[in-house]
C-alpha cells in the first residue's frame, strides 16, 4: 500500500516537474522575443539618431481626413520603390504585376496599421523563437506579414523584420504592428504593402495620405 502511494506521488511529482519544464521552455522564448526586440529597438534608434543628428524625435503619423493612416511614421519615411502594377520584376528579371506598394524607410522602422480592423493572418518574421524551441521560417514569399481586415477592404504587410500582434486581435488606426525588414522574397529593406477590395488589389496610392504633404 505504501509502495502504490509512493508511486502515486512520484509520478504526481513527475508531471509537475514536466509542467515547470515547459513553462520555464515558454518564459525563456518569451524573453528572447523581448530581448530580440529590445535590440531591434536599440539599432532603430541609434540609427534615427545618426540621421536626425541628435534632433529632438517627435514621432508623427501622417493621417488624411478619411479613416487612413500612412503605415510609416513621417520621420521614418523615405520613398517609394516601386510602385503597383505592371513592372519588370528585380527578382524574376521579367514583366510582372506588383500587387502591391513598396516603401523604404529608416532601418527598423515601426509600421502601423492603416485603419481599424482586426488581424486576420500572421507570419512572425523568420528566426522569431517559436514557443516550446525552434524558430518561425516566416512566409515563402512575404517573409514577415501581417494581414488586417478593416471591413470593407484588407490590408496586409511584408518583408518585416519583426512583428507584435496576434491572429483575432483587433487593432487601430496608427497602432504599431511590426518594424520594417527585408524577409522572404526580397531585394532590400522595405515595406510592401496590398490593399484588397473585393478580392483584387487596389493602388494603396489612390487611398493613402501623401507622407509628404501637411498632416491633418
Ligand atoms: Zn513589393
Amino acid at each position: 500500500m505504501i509502495d502504490f502511494y509512493f508511486r502515486m506521488f512520484s509520478s504526481f511529482f513527475k508531471i509537475i516537474i514536466l509542467i515547470i519544464f515547459v513553462l520555464s521552455i515558454d518564459k525563456i522564448n518569451d524573453l528572447e522575443y523581448k530581448l530580440s526586440d529590445t535590440q531591434n529597438q536599440l539599432e532603430y534608434y541609434m540609427e534615427r539618431e545618426k540621421i536626425l543628428g541628435g534632433a529632438e524625435i517627435d514621432l508623427d503619423p501622417i493621417s488624411n481626413d478619411s479613416e487612413f493612416v500612412f503605415p510609416i511614421y513621417r520621420e521614418d519615411y523615405i520613398c517609394y520603390t516601386s510602385p503597383f502594377g505592371i513592372r519588370i520584376s528585380p527578382f524574376f528579371k521579367r514583366e510582372m504585376k506588383h500587387n502591391g506598394l513598396d516603401i523604404k524607410a529608416v532601418h527598423l522602422a515601426q509600421i502601423v496599421s492603416i485603419s481599424d480592423g482586426i488581424v486576420v493572418d500572421h507570419y512572425p518574421a523568420p528566426g522569431t523563437p517559436y514557443p516550446r524551441g525552434g524558430y518561425f521560417k516566416g512566409h515563402p514569399v512575404y517573409g514577415g506579414m501581417v494581414k488586417i481586415d478593416h471591413g470593407d477592404f484588407i490590408s496586409l504587410y511584408a518583408h518585416l523584420s519583426w512583428s507584435r500582434v496576434k491572429i483575432g486581435q483587433s487593432v487601430k488606426a496608427g497602432e504599431i504592428i511590426g518594424r520594417l525588414g527585408n524577409t522572404g522574397i526580397s531585394t532590400g529593406e522595405h515595406l510592401h504593402l496590398e490593399m484588397w477590395i473585393n478580392n483584387k488589389t487596389v493602388n494603396p496610392l489612390l487611398y493613402l495620405p501623401d507622407p509628404l504633404g501637411d498632416s491633418k
